[in-house]
């Protein structure tokens, strides 16, 4: 009786695992790998590829449709894939998106690293356009890939040319190693700088590179800046989440950017971690900034009346930026989100110090990306350098 009990246990414990597994890998259902006919082939095995499903018509056009990796999710369908024919032509695609609007434009791989705007039309909520297919795999994505062996490749070159030295901060869900750059003085200040958490955000990594590598260059504001500061930069905070080509979440579901504080998720906790050593070893976090992408180009600062330290210093740095980028619009919006898990809110919270979003947008000119971040970084530092040590904040951290 009692053998018959426990293999009864047994059975509905290996029934109910089942039935979670089966509902887990439908909510995170595997993106597809593509499609092929007619001497069409649409490829999406690859990094930060993404395509759920996809149908060759009889007539020799393509029929992609985009869903979220689970949902709720914000409104960011992404999209990549190569498309080739065996022989050279004009291939009409369509992408659907399901649980989503469209958002990002297409381009195409032209170079390594050099992408071209294609021409499209948006109806209903599909995007349309042509590809002029031969067969090379063309690569076609919603915004250029900035992918896990780019960020590789500027972290070994930045901490080759600087002070910032490259080590692993930790792991993702699906363990891939997440790196860390770490600029050190005597002093106990240090300015926390974080990027992609949300993997089609690739403008916000445009804006990272140029805004670091301006802190770490041999100009005498750069140095006396070093000279002060303390400097943890994590160039890429979601490698599964661009490696899986997500809208949004890591490789669990969940948006890295609402976990600060709740700490549930492993990427958002390394850094925590991090932050509570600096902390317990007599340091002190001045200064936050996370680079992210959205529809404009937007500065998400706090409130000028919110309890942090010293007042009026975010506001400073932005007018001198305004004044020193007299056609680019330098918009500020100030705000709060109270215990939802934002990087910003998070760093005001805890240390009663700012912390800023910094938001490029989908479509601004990669060009002016870059110049706006080297000016961001060249009156960030003349800012922070003129506050004094004692004034950043007054409360114990
Ligand atoms: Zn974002």
């Amino acid at each position: 009786m009692i053998t018959h009990l426990t293999r009864l246990r047994h059975w509905s414990f290996l029934i109910i695992v089942t039935l979670i597994l089966w509902l887990l890998n439908y909510h995170m259902a595997l993106a597809s790998d593509g499609c092929s006919a007619l001497g069409i082939k649409v490829n999406s095995r690859f990094e930060g590829a993404r395509v759920d499903h996809c149908i060759i018509t009889q007539s020799g056009s393509v029929k992609i449709t985009i869903e979220p990796e689970n949902e709720p999710i914000n409104d960011s369908p992404w999209y990549a894939f190569s498309l080739r024919t065996e022989t050279p032509q004009t291939v009409p695609v369509a992408i659907h998106y399901h649980g989503g609007k469209q958002r990002y434009l297409p381009k195409i791989r032209v170079a390594e690293k050099s992408w071209q705007a294609l021409t499209h039309q948006v109806d209903d909520n599909v995007l349309h356009f042509s590809v002029k297919a031969t067969a090379q795999p063309k690569y076609i994505a919603g915004q250029e890939l900035i992918l896990f062996e780019d960020y590789v490749h500027w972290n070994k070159t930045i901490s080759d040319a600087s002070s910032l030295a490259l080590s692993l901060l930790g792991k993702s869900v699906q363990g891939r190693p997440i790196q860390k750059l770490v600029h050190r003085t005597d002093g106990n200040e240090w300015i926390i700088i974080i990027g992609r958490q949300h993997p089609p955000e690739v403008t916000g990594a445009m804006a990272l590179f140029p805004f670091v590598q301006t802190l770490m260059a041999d100009t005498e504001q750069a140095n006396a800046f070093r000279n002060r500061f303390n400097i943890l930069v994590v160039p890429m905070l979601n490698p599964d989440g661009v490696h899986l080509g997500n809208w949004r979440h890591n490789a669990n579901g969940f948006d890295l950017n609402r976990d600060w504080g709740k700490f549930v998720q492993p990427e958002t906790r390394l850094i925590g971690d991090f932050l509570n050593n600096i902390v317990k070893e007599g340091g002190r976090i001045v200064y936050g900034l996370d680079f992210h992408s959205t529809r404009r180009d937007v500065f998400y600062t706090m409130p000028e009346d919110y309890p942090i330290k010293p007042a009026g210093l975010t506001q400073s740095w932005l007018d001198s930026l305004q004044n020193l980028t007299a056609d680019f619009d330098v918009v500020q919006q100030p705000g709060t989100s109270p215990g939802r898990g934002v990087f910003k809110q998070f760093i005001a919270d805890t240390y009663q110090v700012h912390a800023i979003t910094y938001e490029m947008g989908d479509d601004t000119d990669r060009a002016l990306i870059n110049d706006i971040a080297i000016a961001a970084a060249e009156t960030f530092m003349p800012a922070m350098v003129n506050v004094p040590q004692h004034a950043f904040n007054s409360v114990p951290q």
